[in-house]
């Protein structure tokens, strides 16, 4: 298999003969052999079980079977994200030997279609950050450049595919890490609608606002992979029930008379330079495609950083306090005389790392007797305003348009204050806040300091509209060349030095 091909041309290559599951998987491998010692995308790899399934793909094949649409394609899978071979250690000490029993629903569909996962990719502690700094097993870096960060918080994801090292991977976007990382990487990334794929197996952060998504490198890809983990599930109650449509079928119909939203607030002056003009261009495309751009008003979204990280921490708070050192978990050794709570508080000091701690500390906070109207209820009555505004934005276009974020690429280390990190999800908080759906798409490039970096447009739709989305998307990704142009990684190869 050669590097960044799509599923189609890896699965037809697959069930023609011309090449076998097991060349897909070991090219793979020794991509991750090679480059990896680098980029540490991959937490680890799964050489035997992927291998083993592979044969077994090309043996049915070999039989005249149909092994599923997805027959040969090998999947990395973000580390917050149940799989039976290996761990699910979600970038944190806590979970670092953690197996799980049972694998995320998403995981599962995937395998029932044919596809292979390879291992597990490293992500932020418990999915919280922008960076992929705050992992426990080391920071992944950009492809791009390795001297800066994939974004995050699914940055091994988002920069193993943006390397070639697999064609497609899972991550999570609580409030952005999917899109994020995929923009500062080069490659597509959904977040789908709330309630459009099972949470089973998801390790919980924010349960409002989680929702498992693919990161490709084309819309179509996506658009198949969204096909396959989408719909119920019985393990979770708030997966939908709404119908999943072909979301391959008609994606290349022009979609007539499209009016895009450009809210006043996203072309803001303090986006670097080369993301306002990202967005002008992808306007200036899409008017050449005959759609027409209205002018559409966000005002809340200066609101979203704020009331996101109410809502997030408060529900990472209940969501962690799983983790006592009793039931699963990093369990700390007691000294004598210690007793239960020594335990738990050991515990939780040493499985967590700080950017968790700090959550749990806010979210506690937030939710605790006398401040919970001021803070937690507050946050609520914004993000009910925000969906609000939302809905009156989408009475005016069909899909709103703008940055993903506002900056490309930083480097290791640029954003030691965590305000400033969460300052960077201004564009991407809101789309979970609300629910809705929304993609980030290769909109250009940032020469910066001599490295050249990617630079991602973001779309988004109203709840259960991702038919509407992915065709917007693909009219953008036909119409220029950005998302073709790949990393070079002669800076990524060799011994890590
Ligand atoms: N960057 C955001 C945070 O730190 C979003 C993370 C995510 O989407 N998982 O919480």
């Amino acid at each position: 298999m050669s590097d960044h091909q799509t599923i189609s041309e890896l699965t037809a290559a697959v069930r023609s003969g011309r090449t076998t599951a097991s060349d897909a998987v070991a090219g793979c491998l020794q991509r991750i052999d090679t480059h990896d010692r680098v980029l540490n995308c991959f937490r680890e790899t799964w050489p035997e079980a992927a291998l083993a399934s592979a044969r077994e793909i090309d043996r049915r094949i070999a039989a005249g079977e149909d092994p599923g649409p997805l027959a040969g394609v090998p999947i990395a899978i973000k580390d917050n994200i149940a799989t039976t071979t290996g761990t699910t250690a979600c970038g944190s000490r806590m979970l670092e030997s953690y197996r799980s029993p049972f694998a995320a629903t998403a995981v599962r569909r995937l395998v029932d279609a044919g596809a292979v996962p390879i291992g597990k990719t490293n992500c932020d502690e418990f999915a919280m950050g922008s960076s992929t700094e705050h992992c426990a097993f080391g920071a992944t870096r950009n492809p791009w450049d390795p001297d800066r960060v994939p974004g995050g918080s699914s940055g091994g994801s988002a920069a193993a595919v943006a390397a070639g090292l697999c064609p497609v991977a899972l991550g999570s976007d609580t409030g952005g890490s999917i899109r994020q990382p995929a923009a500062m990487c080069g490659i597509v990334g959904v977040k789908p609608s709330y309630g459009r794929v099972s949470r089973y197996g998801l390790v919980a952060f924010g349960s409002s606002l989680d929702q498992i998504g693919p990161l490709t490198g084309c819309v179509a890809d996506a658009a198949l992979l969204l096909g396959v983990i989408a719909g119920r599930d019985r393990h979770d109650s708030t997966s939908s029930d709404h119908a999943v449509p072909d979301y391959l079928e008609g994606l290349d119909e022009p979609v007539a008379g499209l009016r895009l939203g450009v809210p006043k607030q996203y072309a803001d002056p303090a986006n670097d330079e080369s993301v306002n003009r990202a967005l002008d261009e992808a306007c200036e495309v899409y008017r050449d495609l005959g759609a027409e751009i209205v002018e559409v008003d966000l005002p809340l979204t200066r609101y979203g950083v704020a009331t996101y990280y109410v809502i997030a921490p408060a529900e990472a708070s209940s969501n962690l306090a799983r983790y006592d050192g009793i039931r699963y978990g990093r369990r700390a050794t007691l000294a004598a005389g210690e007793n239960l709570d020594d335990l738990y508080a050991r515990s939780r000091a040493e499985g967590f790392g700080p950017e968790v701690q700090r959550r749990i500390m806010i979210g506690t906070y937030a939710l605790s007797a006398g401040y919970y109207d001021a803070y937690y209820g507050r946050a609520l009555q914004v993000r009910r305003l925000i969906s609000e505004e939302y809905d009156r934005a989408f009475a005016k276009c069909d899909a709103i348009i703008g940055p993903t974020s506002p900056i490309p690429a930083f480097r290791l280390g640029e954003k030691a204050d965590p305000l400033t990190m969460y300052l960077c999800d201004v564009y991407t908080l809101n789309t979970n806040i609300a629910g809705i759906c929304a993609i980030s798409l290769p909109g250009g490039f940032a020469e910066t300091d001599g490295a050249t970096l990617p630079v991602g447009i973001q779309i988004q739709c109203p709840a259960f509209d991702e038919t509407r989305l992915f065709r917007i998307a693909r009219m953008h990704e036909r119409a220029v060349t950005h998302g073709r142009r790949r990393p070079d990684l002669a800076g990524a190869a060799g011994n890590g030095s």
